[in-house]
């Protein structure tokens, strides 16, 4: 188990915005609720092929998780293109090296999932591009 949305705060997501993987949301398209679906996309579907020689080598004051790192640990950096979670490798005083590969590259992942609501989306959540309220965003 990669991971679990909490059974109380199912994720919420808008239809037809990219909100998830495009994979996952054409296997969702026209399904209701109290349906349940079992979904596997390969590597290509979700998260690309692992690449290898993508360790980088970052300045620890890049990373935006705090306290102690530890190897194996996810955490996110900024980079150009906006917030990006990567893998720990080594920590170093002043460096990290990180592995720049999403921690799910390179997998088969199989979602298990129980549509919980399916419901009209506001105005509000239609012209931001996303979800709000309980499981989407609060802003
Ligand atoms: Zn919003």
């Amino acid at each position: 188990m990669l991971e679990e949305s909490p059974s109380d705060t199912p994720q919420a997501y808008l239809h037809g915005y990219s909100n998830i993987l495009p994979g996952l949301e054409s296997a969702l398209e026209g399904h209701a609720k109290g349906e349940f679906l079992e979904v596997t996309l390969s590597p290509e579907q979700g998260y690309g092929p692992r690449i290898d020689s993508s360790i980088q080598r970052i300045p620890l004051k890049h990373i935006k998780d705090k306290g102690k790192l530890k190897k194996g640990q996810i955490v996110s950096i900024n980079t150009d293109r906006g917030v990006r979670q990567v893998s720990v490798m080594k920590v170093g005083r002043f460096v990290v090296d990180v592995d720049t590969n999403h921690p799910f590259a390179g997998l088969t992942l199989d979602f298990k999932i129980d549509i919980q609501d399916v419901r009209v989306a506001t105005e509000e959540e239609l012209s931001h591009g996303h979800a709000h309220g309980k499981g989407g965003h609060h802003h």
